[in-house]
C-alpha cells in the first residue's frame, strides 16, 4: 500500500487566493509585514468589525423604540455614544424597512460601504453588474438574489458615496419578541443590512 502522505491540491495559480498568499509570503519573507499581525487584522475584520456590529445595532433597535428613533434620526450620534468607530463610517444613515417599503444599498460609483458596521464588502457588492443593475431593475436583482418582495411594495435604492453610507434596518421577524439582544442579532445577516435579504426567522 502507498503511504498516502503526498497530498496534492488542484489550484489555479492565477486565482485571487493563490496570488494573495504569494504576495503575503513575499512581504513576510522581505520582513515588510508580520504574519501574526496579518492574521490579527483579518480576524478583527471578520469577527469584531464584521457584521455583528451592525447586527447588534439592529437588534437594539428592535428591542427599544427609543433607540430605534435615535438611530433613524441621527445614526452618527448613536455610533459615537456606543463607542463604535472604524473605517468608512464618518457619516451613516439608517433606512428602516417597513410594511410596503423595502430599502437596498449600492454604490454606483465604486464600492463605498460601512466597513466598521458590516466588515468586508462581499465581492458581488463591488461588481459592475450589481452596481448598474440594482438601480435600473432592483426588484429583478433582488429576486435573483433570492428575495421576493410583495408586488405593491415600494423599493428604495440608496446610492452610497464617500460622504454618506447607508445601512438597512430590516424588519423584525414575527414571533421573536421573547428573544434577547444576542439571539436577535444572530438573525441579522450582513445581506439583510445591505437590503438584499430579510432578517432570518429563528
Ligand atoms: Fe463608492
Amino acid at each position: 500500500m502507498s503511504s498516502g502522505t503526498d497530498h496534492h491540491h488542484e489550484t489555479d495559480p492565477r486565482s485571487p487566493e493563490v496570488r494573495t498568499e504569494a504576495l503575503e509570503d513575499l512581504l513576510v519573507e522581505k520582513g515588510i509585514i508580520d504574519r501574526t499581525r496579518v492574521e490579527a487584522l483579518i480576524e478583527r475584520f471578520e469577527n469584531d468589525l464584521g457584521p455583528m456590529v451592525g447586527a447588534r445595532l439592529v437588534a437594539k433597535a428592535w428591542l427599544s423604540p427609543e433607540f430605534r428613533r435615535r438611530l433613524l434620526d441621527d445614526a452618527d450620534e448613536v455610533l459615537a455614544a456606543e463607542d463604535i468607530e472604524g473605517a468608512e463610517i464618518e457619516h451613516i444613515e439608517i433606512k428602516a424597512n417597513e410594511p410596503g417599503v423595502h430599502n437596498v444599498v449600492v454604490c454606483t460609483l465604486c464600492s463605498c460601504y460601512p466597513w466598521a458596521l458590516l466588515g468586508l464588502p462581499p465581492n458581488w457588492y463591488k461588481s459592475p453588474e450589481y452596481r448598474a443593475r440594482v438601480v435600473r431593475e432592483p426588484r429583478k436583482v433582488l429576486e435573483e438574489m433570492g428575495l421576493s418582495l410583495d408586488t405593491d411594495a415600494e423599493v428604495r435604492v440608496w446610492d452610497s458615496s464617500s460622504e454618506t453610507r447607508f445601512l438597512v434596518l430590516p424588519e423584525q421577524p414575527e414571533g421573536t419578541d421573547h428573544l434577547d439582544l444576542e439571539e436577535l442579532a444572530s438573525l441579522v445577516s450582513r445581506d439583510s443590512m445591505i437590503g438584499v435579504a430579510k432578517a432570518q426567522k429563528p
